[in-house]
């Protein structure tokens, strides 16, 4: 790949996926976005001079047009060839009984409107990509939107009930999925939703069964493999179809 961008990187999967990029070599320009750049990922910038951190918050979606100027001026006519919406947030405890309004909220605006609203900022972008490529098949080499999403955003799957906050945003956010790849079919950009699998990472806890480099691999892995056919789908990370 040539560009990619991750939101969320400075810590769990976003930072565990910019670590696999630069160790695997598998991407000219990594931009990764936090709020509040960690260490690790400040350490990690200083020795790769590909990598590019930006400072956003996902909810502040007013300053979207200003993070695709710095990405412009750095991709140049070259366009972005893949946006992995990452950044997520999951409150816990909130069977019907304790849910809150503000609960909701949060979850809806971090897990499903800042995704659509920063892919709608990157579209330009994503869209120069594509053309740029154009003797390439619709893939991640030409042009991506990958949504994280979560087996709990299943409809199909919900067999334990609760969980209103996190399960109703990525659904909502797994029906933009849906909607965006049948919107940006035309300009050959694919869009999935990805299931990272039970991951120990600060929202996954340490009782999760699956450490993230395997995650990551896996996630690497099955989005290489994807192609026309597969655009509009929800894809667990060892290359699974799941059910909406
Ligand atoms: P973590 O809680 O470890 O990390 C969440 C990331 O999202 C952090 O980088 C955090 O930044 C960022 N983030 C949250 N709110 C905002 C915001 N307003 N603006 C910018 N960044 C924000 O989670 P994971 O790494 O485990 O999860 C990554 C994605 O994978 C999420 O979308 C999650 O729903 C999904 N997922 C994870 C699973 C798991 O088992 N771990 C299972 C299924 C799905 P900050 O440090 O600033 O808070």
């Amino acid at each position: 790949m040539k560009s990619v961008l991750i939101t969320g990187a400075n810590r769990g999967l976003g930072l565990g996926m910019v670590k696999y990029l630069i160790n695997q070599n598998k991407a000219e320009k990594i931009f990764a976005t936090c709020r509040n750049e960690s260490q690790e990922l400040q350490a990690i910038a200083a020795q790769n001079k590909n990598l590019h951190i930006l400072r956003l918050d996902v909810k502040n979606t007013e300053f979207f047009d200003e993070a695709v100027s710095k990405i412009s001026e750095v991709v140049g006519d070259d366009g972005l060839n893949v946006l992995i919406n990452n950044a997520g947030v999951a409150t816990k405890y909130t069977k019907l009984g304790l849910v809150k309004t503000e609960q909701m909220i949060d979850n809806l605006m971090v897990n499903t409107v800042a995704p659509i609203m920063l892919t709608k900022s990157l579209l330009p972008l994503l869209k120069q990509a594509s053309v740029k490529n154009d003797e390439k098949p619709m893939s991640t080499e030409r042009a991506a939107v990958i949504n994280m999403s979560s087996i709990l955003g299943s409809i199909a799957q919900n067999d334990q009930g609760g969980f209103y906050p996190y399960r109703c945003s990525k659904a909502a956010l797994n029906a933009a999925t849906k909607s965006m790849s049948i919107d940006l079919e035309k300009d050959k950009i694919l869009v999935a939703s990805m299931h990272p699998g039970w991951v120990r990472t600060d929202m996954g806890g340490q009782n999760a069964p699956l450490d993230i480099e395997s995650s990551i691999r896996g996630i690497f892995d099955t989005l290489a493999k994807l192609g026309e056919k597969d655009t509009g789908k929800f894809y667990q990370y060892d290359g699974t179809e799941l059910p909406w």
